[in-house]
């Protein structure tokens, strides 16, 4: 992973908004209000320009206002958000919300909180694996919302499904509209800072498809790019056979691998 320091409380943002200036509002799709807003404490009071893009005041001259890196970082990440691919019913979704289970759940919840807390200075992804229900996809799509939200990285969530090659595939249609594009979205799965792939590892995957899927593995290993996988599958016994076992070393050296088993999470979600 990119080495960085890890990140130190800014001294000009307050305990309130967890020294970020950004609170998060859970609730903003109920409310109507901005899922992030500027800190009411912290930064709001400082504020002179009313809040209004692009975030200066006029005071004998023009002046960029106390908010404005604030304000400019709240719509980075939402921008990043919007494109983040994350279902509807995941986003805006925080690890607070996460319930464990059972200590298969509360261990996987205890990785979660340390990669969000440590990252980008984290030497491995995760690979969450375990049967339908347990909550893999919830937990990943929130270590994304996170990671997003704390650090402004690019993040984009995939689900590995027929509809996932079939759009792959279409790129090699010359009639279709995103002929050509294939090296495109492979690299843009390849490069991204944070990419969760769901339901990854299936047997009944193609040579084409698993040769996609070692290539996207391969690429993102190389670059030492954080990534998380899901599987309903132990990974030992699924993937040992695919593409000769390269899928499965790579994945080794990428990942921490988790079982997440238990009864079924999603009537509760
Ligand atoms: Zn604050
Ligand atoms: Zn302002």
């Amino acid at each position: 992973m990119q080495r960085k320091s890890p990140q130190q409380h800014e001294k000009k943002f307050c305990s309130f908004c967890d020294y970020t200036g950004i609170i998060r509002n859970p609730y903003y799709e109920q409310t109507g209000e901005p899922a992030m807003t500027p800190c009411p404490k912290c930064v709001v009071p400082h504020c002179r320009c009313g809040g209004e893009a692009p975030y200066y005041y006029f005071d004998g001259g023009i002046k960029e206002c106390f908010c404005r890196p604030i304000r400019m970082k709240i719509d980075l990440i939402e921008h990043i958000y919007r494109r983040s691919g994350i279902d509807k019913k995941y986003r805006w979704r925080f690890i607070n919300e996460y319930k464990s289970r059972n200590k298969l759940g509360e261990a996987a919840k205890a990785a979660a909180y340390d990669i969000i807390n440590k990252f980008p200075d984290v030497d491995k992804g995760l690979f969450l694996w375990g049967n339908p229900g347990t909550g893999k996809t919830f937990l990943s799509t929130i270590i994304l919302t996170e990671l997003i939200t704390r650090n402004a990285v690019e993040g984009r969530y995939i689900k590995i499904s027929r509809g996932f090659f079939n759009r792959l595939r279409s790129t090699f249609v010359e009639s279709s509209e995103t002929y050509g594009t294939s090296s495109a979205i492979e690299k843009e799965f390849a490069e991204v800072d944070v990419l969760v792939v769901d339901d990854f590892g299936t047997q009944r995957d193609s040579p084409w498809e698993q040769e996609t899927l070692y290539n996207l593995v391969d690429a993102r290993y190389e670059a030492e790019k954080f990534t998380i996988f899901t599987s309903n599958n132990n990974p030992f016994k699924s993937l040992t056979d695919i593409a000769g076992g390269r899928i499965l070393s790579r994945i080794k050296e990428m990942c921490r691998i988790m079982e997440i088993s238990g009864p079924d999470y999603r009537d509760t979600l």
